[in-house]
């Protein structure tokens, strides 16, 4: 046996971020490796939510637009998501969902590189990257996908008539994590712009989007800002002047209370914001950045990296009898804060082994997920995990028929 239950017991007594994990809210006998679909809800959320509908709606009903700071919701709330992606102030905005941000990146990036009709997404994007790139080319004139299955094949397709690359930094059914850097770097030498899905990133490990020209990105996984919350927009401050992209609402007009007939883009990041936001989604989003203002992102990786490891190492000591393949990058360099196994029948055996109390997901066609959220899984958690895991395929729990039936959410 490689560690006992008891080690990782002690593991967690000297783990250096163990009290953040009181800050959020776990039902008892769950271990949650979900955090990367949708976070756990910080307890503060709670009182959050309330003080702005009884204080903030209810005390200044329209008046919170000016009084409670809901109009600069946006940009204020950009700038505290700004550190954990490694840029500045000014250069994020909240708003929307991934999928809207990605039209707002990629018709911006498109209007900075006038000529070139080319968008290259990786298939190995989530299916929205994909899916809103090819609404996009049917809606606009002139402009096609080049697909590349991974990085491999990057470098064939940067002619010049590629405007922009869409690629996910983490992936989200392996894990396996890119160079930013080197990518942003070859795609930029291209004459292209580089937009990076964060959605597996920010939280989840320091990102640094300094050199990228535009990042886009969730709340709800690794930043449990809850359910449907914003999602963001990084632009370099070298591209906010000119770029313009299509979702020309009058919140990023440069004056929206003059009410005039044409529009003309807001100076700044504001100009990427497109209509009221969601007061209310706000409130969570804000409580949990309480939290990650204190978190030290150095311990979050190093802590992240032991729980990953070791999840792989004992999985693959107590399931070694089983029909596992590790599918993630055993190299913790390349690996963001997930682990993914294959299994023939990974979606009964995923559902098995929630009906135990442990949370992963299923992603077609033969995907187990667990995401390690380092603010509050524990070294016990990884232990228990795994051994519940080698119960489910030692007993064969998963052949019970009511586990084959799907779920529509997996
Ligand atoms: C979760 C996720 C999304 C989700 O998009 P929504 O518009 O927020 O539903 C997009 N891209 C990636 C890579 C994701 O992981």
């Amino acid at each position: 046996m490689t560690i006992t239950r008891a080690e990782c017991v002690a593991l967690d007594a000297s783990d250096p971020l163990k009290h953040l994990r009181d800050e959020f809210s776990l039902p008892d006998g769950t271990i949650y490796l979900v955090g990367n679909s949708l976070g756990a809800p910080p307890k503060a959320a709670v009182a959050a939510v309330t003080r702005t509908v009884e204080e903030e709606w209810g005390g200044r009903l329209v008046g919170g637009w000016n009084a409670s700071g809901w109009y600069d919701l946006p940009l204020t709330t950009g700038d505290r998501i700004a550190p954990l992606i490694g840029v500045g102030p000014g250069q994020v905005a909240v708003g929307e969902s991934t999928s809207i941000a990605i039209v707002k990146a990629v018709t911006a990036a498109l209007s900075l590189r006038p000529g070139r009709r080319v968008i290259v997404s990786d298939r190995a994007n989530f299916p929205t990257d994909h899916y809103m790139v090819q609404g996009l080319v049917k809606a606009l004139d002139g402009y096609e996908i080049r697909d590349i299955a991974g990085l491999g094949d990057l470098a064939g397709v940067l002619a010049d008539d590629v405007a922009c690359v869409l690629m996910s930094e983490v992936d989200y059914r392996t894990g396996a994590r890119h160079d930013t850097a080197e990518v942003t770097a070859a795609v930029q030498a291209a004459g292209a712009l580089m937009i990076w899905d964060l959605c597996h990133s920010a939280g989840a490990f320091q990102v640094d989007m300094s050199v990228a020209d535009f990042a886009i990105g969730c709340t709800y996984k690794y930043l449990n800002a809850g359910p449907g919350s914003p999602a963001y927009i990084y632009v370099h401050p070298r591209h906010q002047a000119g770029a313009e992209h299509m979702l020309t609402g009058w919140h990023g007009h440069a004056e929206p209370f003059a009410f005039e007939p044409g529009f003309r883009p807001a100076e700044g990041i504001r100009r990427f914001t497109v209509s009221t936001p969601h007061v209310l989604s706000y409130a969570p989003l804000n409580a949990s950045l309480d939290i990650w203002e204190r978190v030290d992102l150095a311990e979050l990786r190093a802590k992240s990296v032991a729980l990953t490891s070791l999840f792989i190492e004992l999985v693959e000591e107590f399931c070694a009898p089983y029909d596992l393949a590790l599918l993630s990058p055993r190299d913790p360099e390349r690996r963001g804060s997930q682990v993914s196994f294959r299994h023939p029948d990974g979606y009964p055996v995923m559902r098995a082994l929630i009906d135990r109390g442990v949370h992963g997901d299923f992603r077609a066609p033969d995907v187990l997920r667990f995401g390690f959220a380092p603010l509050y899984i524990r070294h016990v958690d990884v232990y228990d995990a795994a051994v519940a895991l080698a119960e489910v395929l030692r007993e064969e729990h998963w052949r019970d028929e009511r586990y084959r039936r799907r779920l529509a959410v997996t």
